[in-house]
C-alpha cells in the first residue's frame, strides 16, 4: 500500500511537471469557467499562446525526426538545462517580478497612465532595459559566464529560448523591473511589456526547419524577427555582438548594433570556444571554468579582478581578441576585397569601351 501511494504521488509530480512544461496551468484554470470573455484580455491571450509555443517545440522535434535531421545535441542539453533549472528553483530563491515590483514601487518619480501611448512608452522603456542588460552580458566577462549558457547551442529551436543559466533570470528581472519603474512605468504597464516580451522572445528562437526564412516580410524592418535573433546567436565575425533587443529594433538602431542576415553569410550558431555537447557541465557552465583558468594564471590581484569585468577575449598579456575587433577586422578585409573587385570591374569596362571605340 505504501509503495502504491508513493507511485501515485510520483505520477502526480510527473503529470504536474508535464503541465508546467507546456505552461498549461493558466489556460486550464480559465477553461474551467463557462465565461469566455477572458479570450479578449491580454492575460487570456497569453494563457492561450504560451502552450502553443511549447507545442511548437514538440513539432520541431517531430519535424527533425521525420526529416532525419534530429541530433541529440540540438535538443537534449537544452532540455536538461530546463530540467536542472526547474529542480534548482525549488531550492534557490529567485526574486519574482511581483517581489521586485513591490520593492521598487516607492522609487517611481512619476506615473505614466495606462493609455495606448503609455503602452508604447512601456514597450520602449522595457526594451531599453533589455538592451542595456543584454549588452552588458556580452561585454562584462562575469555576466557573460551567466549568459553564455543561452549561446552554447549550435542550433536554433524553441528549446534554446529556455536554455539559460539558473541565476540569469533573477538579476535580469531585477533590472528589467527597476529601470522601467525609475522611468515612470506602473506595474500594469510593466506586466503588458513582460507578456509581449516573454511570448515574442520565445517565438524568435523558432528553428530554420519550421520557419526557413524567418524574416516575416516587412516586419523584419521593425521587429526582432527569428532571422534577426538568429544573427544574435551566430558566431560568424560579421554577426558577433549584434541585435541585443528582444522585441523591436529601436535601441539596436540607436546604439549601432543592428545587423541584418546577409544572404551570402550562412549562420554558424554557438560560441567561439569549442563546446563538448555530450558533457552537460561544459554546455551549462563551461565559461565559468574558462574564467577560473584565466584568473588563476593572471599575475597580481589587479589583473585577476580585471578578468571579471573586462569583455570576453580580454587578456592581461596584451594579446586580447575582442568580438568588436574581430568584426571590425572582418569588415575592413571585406571592404578592401570589394574595393579591389569594383576596381577590376571598372578597368574591365573601360578596356571594353576603349576597344569598342577603336
Ligand atoms: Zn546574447
Ligand atoms: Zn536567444
Amino acid at each position: 500500500m505504501g509503495i502504491l501511494k508513493y507511485l501515485h504521488r510520483c505520477m502526480e509530480i510527473v503529470f504536474d511537471e508535464i503541465i508546467q512544461f507546456f505552461q498549461l496551468k493558466p489556460l486550464l484554470r480559465k477553461l474551467d469557467s463557462d465565461d469566455y470573455s477572458w479570450l479578449m484580455t491580454l492575460d487570456g491571450l497569453t494563457a492561450l499562446l504560451r502552450p502553443t509555443l511549447s507545442f511548437l517545440l514538440v513539432f520541431e522535434v517531430v519535424v527533425a525526426l521525420v526529416r532525419k535531421r534530429y541530433r541529440h545535441k540540438h535538443f537534449v542539453p537544452q532540455f536538461l538545462a530546463y530540467l536542472f533549472n526547474r529542480l534548482m528553483v525549488s531550492f534557490v530563491f529567485i526574486g519574482s517580478t511581483a517581489f521586485w515590483l513591490g520593492m521598487f514601487e516607492p522609487l517611481r518619480p512619476f506615473e505614466v497612465p495606462f493609455t495606448w501611448w503609455g503602452v508604447v512608452y512601456a514597450l520602449l522603456v522595457y526594451e531599453l532595459a533589455v538592451w542595456v542588460l543584454h549588452w552588458a552580458s556580452h561585454k562584462v566577462r562575469i555576466l557573460w559566464c551567466v549568459h553564455a549558457t543561452h549561446h552554447t547551442s549550435e542550433t536554433m529551436n524553441i528549446g534554446v529560448a529556455t536554455s539559460n543559466f539558473i541565476l540569469e533570470m533573477a538579476y535580469l528581472l531585477l533590472f528589467r523591473t527597476l529601470i522601467p519603474t525609475l522611468l515612470g512605468v506602473t506595474p500594469p504597464l510593466l506586466l503588458v511589456a513582460l507578456a509581449v516580451d516573454g511570448l515574442w522572445v520565445r517565438f524568435s528562437h523558432v528553428s530554420e526547419e519550421t520557419l526557413p526564412n524567418g524574416r516575416l516580410g516587412i516586419l523584419n524592418q521593425v521587429l526582432m524577427t527569428p532571422s534577426r535573433h538568429r544573427v544574435h546567436h551566430a558566431r560568424n565575425p560579421l554577426y558577433l555582438d549584434q541585435n541585443f533587443s528582444n522585441t523591436h529594433l529601436f535601441w539596436d538602431w540607436v546604439f549601432g548594433t543592428l545587423q541584418r542576415e546577409e544572404r551570402g553569410e550562412k549562420m554558424e550558431y554557438g560560441i567561439t570556444r569549442p563546446v563538448n555537447h555530450a558533457n552537460f557541465i561544459d554546455f551549462y557552465m563551461g565559461e565559468w571554468f574558462a574564467l577560473w583558468r584565466d584568473v588563476r594564471k593572471a599575475p597580481g590581484l589587479k589583473n585577476k579582478l580585471l578578468y571579471l569585468v573586462m569583455p570576453p577575449g580580454w587578456s592581461h598579456a596584451g594579446d586580447s581578441k575582442l568580438a568588436g575587433d574581430v568584426r571590425k577586422d572582418y569588415l575592413n578585409r571585406r571592404g578592401s576585397v570589394e574595393k579591389k573587385a569594383a576596381l577590376v570591374v571598372g578597368v574591365g569596362l573601360l578596356t571594353l569601351n576603349t576597344a569598342a571605340q577603336a
